[in-house]
């Protein structure tokens, strides 16, 4: 079975969040499986892909509104990620270094999405799956349907995987020019309240969508920037699959970005290794509990919540609780959490930026993870804080919900609690502080999570059951 994960983000070529992690990960463990899975994704101009090796297998040119457009399309020379690697490049719209946030951001992507699928029709290829991720192409299977360029794939079938229901890529009708000739009686599929929606267009034209974790399929029904009706309706066609991660790049016992192994059976000694590499470069105490955050500092992540806070927890427990921050994002909020470094020079450290190699020291060294999410699709950090014997703490929320349990409840392992409110942080904080205390519960619960199997395999399969079911049909 020949599939095409369409994405802007895969790791290692380029990551923002958790979509990347998916999309770099996913397509191995299919291949591994026997299928064909490829990614295609736009071109940045990135480490990654100026030192490796790639070639051009394919140009054309295309018509996005009144402008032409030559593209290209670039084929990474050796597999080395473990799938077919693509890239779209197009002068002037995909040759950047960001991922997001450009002004002409809905015509990348638009074009992008042309541009694929010009070059499947027009290289006479027939995928079996087109595998779309999220908003930035989210149109493709509206065109795929109801234009007539694209007739010959209409035995194609495509798979729609909501990562984050919060963002729609909307545009107003003024950049419907943008878009291929179109079955004008089909044209409703586009729209959400008076504009062109096209994660709502996705939802409306797929057979079958998946969210990343079955809780999250629920909330959105309650909570995904206006789309709710949407999804209560449509919620038969959906599909939770919590995300896997990858075993092969996070590994404790080999990863070559932290400090040293940990041994899931006697993580003891690793993860004290690892600490004291991660307190020795902040300045803190190895001795005191460690409770860390990574992530995007945005409302979505709860980080706005933080610097009350972890003022109010560094404040009761003078002196006997570190927090470290790694994250980037709201300006007021960075800057909030940077004051608190001189507040609590000996135990408290904010670094803003984004750090691939400090982050999986933190996930080694700390001794907690904090994730006080409004909103969490599924969370990957929670999943490589329990690979690297890190009691993640969470507020119940999306995967959250599915991947953690109290450790006060039968077979649970981290530390949950239900309002992303200061109180019910700094009430966690405080359990965190309690459980650290009580180091033969604490290794016990190490050794637990340690051995829990949040791999990709059972993921995959539910990817690759959801391919078969849709490719029978037909
Ligand atoms: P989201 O995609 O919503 O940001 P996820 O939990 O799905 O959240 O994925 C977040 C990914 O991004 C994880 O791999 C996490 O380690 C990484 N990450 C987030 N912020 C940073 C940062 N500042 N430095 C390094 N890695 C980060």
């Amino acid at each position: 079975m020949k599939v095409f994960h369409l994405a802007a983000e895969c790791y290692p070529v380029a990551k923002v969040g958790g979509l990347a992690d998916v999309v770099g990960a996913l397509p191995k463990y299919q291949n591994e499986a026997g299928l064909q899975a490829a990614v295609v994704m736009p071109f940045y101009n990135v480490k990654f892909v100026q030192e490796n090796e790639f070639d051009v297998i394919f140009e054309a040119s295309n018509r996005l509104g009144d402008k032409r457009h030559d593209f290209q399309i670039w084929k990474e020379r050796t597999n080395k990620l473990g799938f077919e690697l693509f890239l779209i490049y197009i002068p002037g719209l995909l040759d950047r270094q960001e991922v997001y946030s450009y002004p002409d951001e809905r015509e990348q992507f638009i074009a992008f999405q042309l541009a694929f699928l010009d070059w499947i029709t027009w290289s006479q290829q027939t995928p079996d799956i087109i595998h779309c991720h999220d908003h930035h192409v989210g149109l493709i299977p509206f065109m795929l349907q109801h234009s007539a360029l694209y007739r010959r794939l209409s035995k194609t079938s495509t798979v729609f995987t909501i990562h984050n229901g919060q963002y729609h890529g909307a545009f107003g009708y003024e950049k419907f020019y943008y878009l291929p000739e179109v079955d004008m009686q089909y044209a409703g599929l586009l729209d959400w309240s008076g504009g062109i929606n096209p994660l709502a267009c996705a939802i409306k034209c797929v057979a079958k969508f998946t969210t990343v974790s079955p809780s999250y399929l629920e909330e959105l029904a309650n909570n995904s920037n206006g789309l709710e009706y949407l999804f209560y309706m449509q919620r038969a066609k959906g599909q939770g699959i919590v995300n896997g991660i990858d075993t092969e790049v996070w590994n404790p016992a080999t990863d070559p970005m932290i400090a040293g192994p940990i041994d899931p059976l006697l993580p003891a000694d690793g993860k004290m290794v690892n600490k004291l590499a991660l307190c020795e470069r902040f300045g803190l105490s190895p001795k005191l509990p460690l409770i860390a955050f990574i992530g995007r500092l945005v409302v979505e992540k709860g980080a706005d919540l933080l610097p009350e806070a972890f003022t109010q927890s560094l404040t009761e427990h003078a002196g006997e609780v570190n927090i470290l921050m790694l994250g980037a994002g709201d300006k007021e909020t960075e800057a909030a959490l940077t004051q608190l470094n001189d507040l609590y020079p000996q135990n408290y450290t904010t670094y803003i930026g984004y750090n691939e190699a400090l982050a999986h020291l933190i996930y080694a060294g700390s001794d907690f993870l904090l994730m006080p999410s409004r909103v969490e699709p599924c969370g990957l950090n929670q999943l490589y804080a329990l690979r690297y014997g890190t009691v993640p703490i969470v507020r119940r929320t999306g995967g959250l919900i599915d991947t953690v349990i109290d450790f006060s409840d039968e077979g649970g392992y981290g530390i949950c609690f239900n309002q992303a409110s200061n109180d019910d942080i700094t009430y966690a904080i405080s359990r965190a502080i309690s459980l650290y205390k009580n180091s033969e519960q604490l290794q016990l619960l190490r050794k637990r999570i340690m051995a829990l199997d949040f791999s990709w395999t059972q993921s995959a399969n539910q990817y690759n059951q959801l391919y078969d079911s849709l490719t029978s049909i037909i």
